[in-house]
């Protein structure tokens, strides 16, 4: 994998998103049909996407 960035935020080991609404994307893991399934929901609208990254 390439290296992380040296100018990235190094407090917390995860990754944040935020919402256009400015709510905070929350990754949920949903079993659906005897899968997982893993979907990226924002705090504050519900909005769902299936990766943090589609909701700009
Ligand atoms: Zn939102």
């Amino acid at each position: 994998m390439a290296q992380a960035s040296k100018n990235a935020r190094t407090s917390s080991t995860t990754q944040k998103f935020f919402c256009s609404c400015g709510g905070e994307i929350k990754m949920k893991t949903l079993f659906e049909n005897g899968k997982v399934k893993n979907v990226a929901e924002c705090d504050k609208c519900k909005r769902k996407e299936r990766r943090p990254s589609d909701f700009k």
